[in-house]
């Protein structure tokens, strides 16, 4: 029955996003890349990035073959001041406007609880997973200002409310992530932006590999989600297109988990 509820939202998609110039984040492959797809489908005008210049690049290409016309991408270490600014940059140069920042771009360079977690992982966790998220959310607002409506959205997880064990620092940086969609949406309010942010549960990417490619972890972490499946990138993109969407014009500062039924309380 689920799945026939699946593929009936893919064709169901509509144009919500008609002209909206949405700049994501970590969007050449996983939840990024659905997302940029989705919103693209949805008639948003896509520009995409990550790191490395070719996967954007195959990314554009792979996202031109599904039909989304307008996008472009470029290389954009979230980190790194210069890359974020070429990034808005790019979007002002092609298509003059934006509206959406999509803020996915996250990383865990140790797995441990918190106290096992070395300093030099911490703040690398903290500078990717926080500070970059908040450095584009100020770079970006003066953009968003611009728009008729302006949003917001950043992606945290399922962790943020009920820390994994052995991803203690990410499940940290994940729960700022909540305070953070909080007091931007506060801040800005009156700036007609909106800031909300989606807290997925494990979806099968690469980042989460870990957690369901033998079968002993795969079955360790069935256990954890009452539905008792891993979750798919179409099933977080699908969310944010509705927070970024006027369908979701009266919300601002929260959070939407989607999780098969985790815990999503702090
Ligand atoms: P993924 O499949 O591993 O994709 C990671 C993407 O991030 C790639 O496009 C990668 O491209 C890019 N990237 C990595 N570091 C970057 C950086 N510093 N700056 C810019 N781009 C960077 O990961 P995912 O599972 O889709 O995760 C996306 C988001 O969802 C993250 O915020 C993650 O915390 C969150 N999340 C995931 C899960 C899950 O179970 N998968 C659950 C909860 C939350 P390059 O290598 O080219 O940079």
């Amino acid at each position: 029955m689920f799945k026939r509820s699946l593929s009936a939202m893919s064709k169901n998609i509509g144009r919500r996003l008609d002209g909206k110039v949405c700049v994501v984040t970590a969007s050449t492959e996983g939840i990024g890349f659905a997302i940029a797809k989705r919103l693209g489908s949805e008639g948003g005008k896509i520009v995409v990035s990550s790191r490395k210049q070719k996967s954007v690049d195959n990314a554009v290409e792979a996202l031109k073959s599904h039909g989304v016309k307008d996008v472009i991408g470029t290389s954009c270490h979230v980190g790194n001041s210069e890359d974020r600014k070429r990034l808005f940059q790019t979007a002002i140069e092609t298509f003059g406007r934006i509206d959406c920042l999509v803020s996915n771009a996250a990383v865990n360079p140790e797995v441990g609880s918190v106290t096992e977690t070395s300093e030099k992982a911490w703040d690398k966790i903290f500078d990717i997973n926080v500070k970059a998220a908040y450095l584009l959310s100020k770079e970006v607002k003066p953009f968003l200002q611009d728009s008729n409506g302006g949003s917001i959205i950043f992606v945290s997880s399922i962790g943020g409310y009920q820390p994994f064990d052995l991803l203690g620092a990410y499940s940290v940086s994940k729960t700022a992530l909540f305070g953070l969609t909080k007091a931007l949406a506060l801040e800005v309010v009156n700036d007609n932006i909106r800031v909300n942010c989606v807290a997925p549960g494990v979806i099968e990417t690469k980042f989460s590999s870990a957690l369901y490619e033998s079968e002993t972890a795969k079955e360790t972490t069935i256990q954890m989600i009452p539905m008792k499946r891993l979750g798919k990138v179409d099933e977080i993109a699908g969310v944010v297109a509705f927070l970024a969407s006027d369908d979701a014009s009266y919300m601002t500062g929260e959070t939407i988990a989607a999780a098969g039924g985790m815990l999503s309380r702090l």
